[in-house]
């Protein structure tokens, strides 16, 4: 069955990916690691669930923000270079990433981003979801948008529950009016939604939260130049490791350059880019966050994989404490 799955992919049927279960996690780069920490754990009074390095660079923390049980869905993660300048936005970047909040909330969110001098804070309506747009330490473009809380994950952070943020509610992606990231969307299981203006909404289909991506279509302008603020990539969620597999194998019938498999200890990954530009990761659930410490502790020493472990005396030297 695989096989004749397979061959129907080459034949052009579009056999659509039925494994991904919405946003797993969205990675950024960030400048100073002591304004990051502090505004993504203090003011938005997410959880630092992880402290670690890049696996691939190990010089450079990779801190992972997210509920308080690091659960799939709410994970967004850091790359932080102490000396990076500023990127900027432009086409082939996932532009914003956006969180949940229940309904009502933007008022508060509103008075707590100012007091801690929060710039270009914005109220806007968008598909009809209350959403306040506001920028980050490193002029990343994130988002609260008001939803209905039945399926969002719980909270039980420094913020109380009613008022925290609860995992993602969607990323944006800025690409060419000519992208067919839309067709890749929908092979990967997406489905189509409303239109407004030049942004098509697609949504994977009774999965819960972290289930939208918003495809902002741009004739014309500058591409985007990834540095400090840019999203470095976003991770699709699968069960397990078979599912990865099968996503995988479908993605290169489709024509995608994925990688192998990654183990990231937290999750195993696969990688590819989309024609914008667009790093695309999937990534599984399982294990998750409490594998190398204990759910109530980790996120504040610094864990190292195998492969690092030996340079945990050089590295805690070096990088910036936090
Ligand atoms: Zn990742």
């Amino acid at each position: 069955a695989f096989k004749a799955y397979l061959h129907s992919c080459k034949a052009g049927v579009k056999h659509l990916i039925n494994d991904i279960l919405g946003i797993h996690h969205i990675t950024s780069i960030a400048s100073d690691p002591i304004k990051n920490n502090h505004f993504f754990t203090e003011v938005l009074g997410l959880r630092r669930v992880k402290k670690t390095v890049n696996f691939d660079n190990p010089s450079v923390y990779h801190l992972y923000f997210a509920d308080p049980k690091g659960t799939p869905g709410t994970v967004l993660t850091y790359f932080p270079f102490p000396s990076r300048s500023r990127g900027a936005r432009g086409i082939g970047e996932v532009a914003q990433a956006r969180f949940a909040v229940l309904p009502g909330r933007l008022d508060f969110w509103e008075d707590r981003l100012a007091q801690y001098g929060v710039s270009d804070l914005l109220r806007v309506d968008r598909f009809a979801t209350a959403t306040l747009e506001f920028t980050g330490p490193d002029g990343e473009s994130l988002a609260i948008c008001e939803t209905n809380g039945a399926s969002l994950p719980p909270a039980d952070g420094h913020i109380p529950a009613q008022e925290a943020l609860r995992g993602f509610h969607s990323a944006e992606f800025c690409v060419d009016a000519s992208s067919e990231v839309g067709d890749l969307l929908t092979f990967m299981g997406f489905v189509t939604q409303t239109r407004e203006g030049e942004t098509q909404r697609f949504e994977r289909p009774s999965i819960g939260p972290a289930s939208i991506i918003d495809v902002h279509y741009k004739a014309g302008g500058e591409k985007a130049q990834e540095n400090a603020g840019s999203v470095h990539h976003i991770a699709f969620a699968v069960k397990d490791d078979e599912a990865q597999q099968r996503v995988r194998q479908a993605l290169i019938a489709y024509g995608c350059q994925v990688t192998g498999v990654k183990d990231r200890s937290y999750f195993k990954a696969i990688y590819f880019r989309t024609q914008d530009g667009i790093l695309f990761e999937v990534a599984t659930n399982p294990p998750g966050f409490a594998t190398d410490e204990p759910l109530e502790t980790m996120g504040e020493r610094l864990c190292l994989p195998e492969q690092h472990k030996s340079l945990r005396d050089r590295l805690e030297r070096q990088l910036i404490p936090l």
